[in-house]
């Protein structure tokens, strides 16, 4: 178990699920909230259908005193929400989701504005589209915490999934950005890898990111580029050449970005299908234990955005 385990803040604890790999970095963060000494508690994406990781969850609960009386999910991808049903009938606690096919029990919908309360305790949805099309954060004002789901990672940086869309990622950024400047924001809990205290240095690195990646890309086209294959090898020349597959992913949310504001020269065409699965999973672990160097050269990203782009 790595430090992130157990961690958190006043009323957040992370119970790390078992899943590690390139893309979910030490597994998935489950983030069981609740307000000190009380009793209801809301779990904040259940992770993967692991039943260990699942007992986990309630047994923390159970000995902090607490009864996990709602669930939450920050999006729907199955790293965080494939547990939700199971754990939903072991507690009979609801799923509250911005999706409905994930909602389960007597749950409200998950919109802008709404807030999520549980014994004196609330989370404030925060709407953040852009890594997916139904991607929200939540705001523990009480902790002075965002719980970031898949938005802002604890390493690296995340990518625009197949339902993502990079123009409304630059937006919730932004959403985010203007509330660390807001007095009292101390946190940053992420959906993976450990928690941030430095709220708004991360956002402006991620905002950095995102504008130095979009400047390669469109200095690749102006270099004459016009497919993916020739953009990421331009622009990911430094990457392990097994990653570029997947970079073409990452590229191709940033040409259809460019292309959404007329700014794509004559002949390039972003292809609708991009290549399939991964032949195995890529635990971040163990390609650093090999020594495969993943910094800075986007390689986060581009496990991440590989992953989170199948099926
Ligand atoms: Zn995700």
């Amino acid at each position: 178990m790595t430090a992130i385990d157990g961690s958190g803040t006043a009323r957040a604890r992370c119970v790390l699920a078992p899943n590690p790999s390139l893309m979910t970095l030490d597994g998935t963060n489950t983030w069981l909230i609740a307000e000190p000494g009380a009793e209801p508690a809301i779990v904040v994406d259940p992770g993967p259908d692991d039943p260990a990781h699942l007992d986990r969850v309630r047994a923390t609960a159970a000995e902090a005193g607490q009864r996990i009386e709602k669930i939450v999910l920050t999006h729907g991808h199955a790293d965080h929400s494939a547990g939700a049903r199971q754990l939903a009938e072991l507690t009979g606690a609801p799923v509250l989701a911005v999706d409905p096919q994930y909602r389960l029990g007597a749950a409200d919908a998950l919109g802008p504005g709404d807030s999520v309360r549980a014994g004196g305790c609330e989370l404030r949805v925060i709407e953040t589209p852009g890594h997916t099309s139904d991607s929200v954060c939540l705001l523990l004002e009480a902790d002075g915490a965002v719980l970031t789901g898949d938005t802002v990672l604890g390493r690296g940086t995340t990518v625009i999934a197949g339902d993502g869309n990079l123009g409304d990622y630059l937006r919730s950024l932004d959403r985010l950005r203007a509330l660390a400047d807001e007095p009292g924001l101390r946190a940053l809990l992420p959906g993976h890898g450990p928690l941030l205290t430095e709220p708004a240095p991360t956002l402006d690195y991620y905002i950095a990111h995102r504008a130095e990646r979009l400047a390669a890309v469109e200095a690749a086209l102006d270099a004459g580029c016009r497919t993916l294959a020739s953009i990421v090898e331009r622009v990911y020349v430094n990457v392990d050449r097994a990653l570029w597959p997947f970079a073409e992913w990452s590229v191709r949310a940033q040409l259809a970005y460019l292309g959404e504001r007329g700014a794509l020269p004559p002949g390039v065409e972003i292809p609708g299908v991009l290549p399939g699965p991964l032949p195995h999973p890529l635990g971040v672990h163990q390609q650093h234990r090999l020594g495969v160097q993943l910094y800075p050269a986007a390689g986060d990203e581009v496990g991440q955005c590989l992953v989170h782009r199948l099926p």
